[in-house]
Parts: C-alpha cells; structure tokens; sequence
C-alpha cells in the first residue's frame, strides 16, 4: 500500500489508523492542512506534525457531472470541503450517492485504492464518505 501523494496522510500502520497529517504550533496552537512549515497566525518556525481528525462536517460542495481527462474519479461524483474539529479545511472528494450529499453532513476519512503502481502496490487516495 502506497499513498498516491507523500506527507498528506498516514497510512494504518501498528494499531494505528489511516489520518490526514498535518501542522500544529506549539506557540499559539493553531492547526494547518497540508503541513507547513511556519505558523500563519504567529509566524513560528517549525510546528508539530500531526494526525488529524477522522470526522468532520461538509462545509460547502458541488457535483461534478463530467469527468475530466486523466480523473481516476468516474463521474458523477461530489467534491468539496470539510471542517475539522482542528479548525482546518479540506478540499476532498464525497463517496456515496452525489444526491445525498448536504451541507453540514457528517463525514469521515477513508482511504481507496485509485490504482496500481509499478511495483505492483495498491496506491491509495484519500476520500471522506457519509458517517
Ligand atoms: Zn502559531
């Protein structure tokens, strides 16, 4: 199993589940999504990395109705962003019935395999999906 994309998630791994990862800084205690590497709020170097949240709320969406040249997503598909406890947003893609999709619909993480890599592997994109 790899990530399609380094240093967005975790991979489950000794007990632990799959996450998102992302920044916390040990000053003023603000969480970013992706990682970074100064603090926006108080211009700290160096924050911590962490995991993030597996549940949050839609916050906003819409429905792709096309899908786009080299997609590994088939459409109909709904794509929009989720608010984590952590105060971060996420831009993500919505698995289930684009239909049932709504504002403020709770939502977890979920990784799927989007493919295959060379190796052999399965490569694994991350989703949320309706709780
Ligand atoms: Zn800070």
């Amino acid at each position: 199993m790899v990530p399609l994309r380094g240093g967005i998630f975790r991979l489950p791994a000794a007990g632990e589940e799959a996450a998102l990862i992302g920044s916390r800084c040990p000053d003023c205690g603000k969480y970013f999504f992706p990682r970074r590497h100064v603090c926006l709020n108080c211009s700290r170097q160096g924050l911590d990395e962490v995991p993030l949240s597996r549940r949050g709320k839609v916050w906003t969406f819409t429905v792709a109705r096309q899908t786009p040249p080299a997609s590994l997503t088939q459409a109909p598909y709904a794509i929009g962003y989720v608010d984590l406890p952590e105060g971060v947003r996420v831009e993500t893609i919505l698995t289930g019935d684009p239909e049932a999709v709504h504002i403020g619909m709770d939502v977890e993480f979920v990784l799927e395999k989007v493919g295959t890599s060379a190796d052999g592997a399965d490569m694994m994109a991350f989703k949320f999906r309706p709780v």
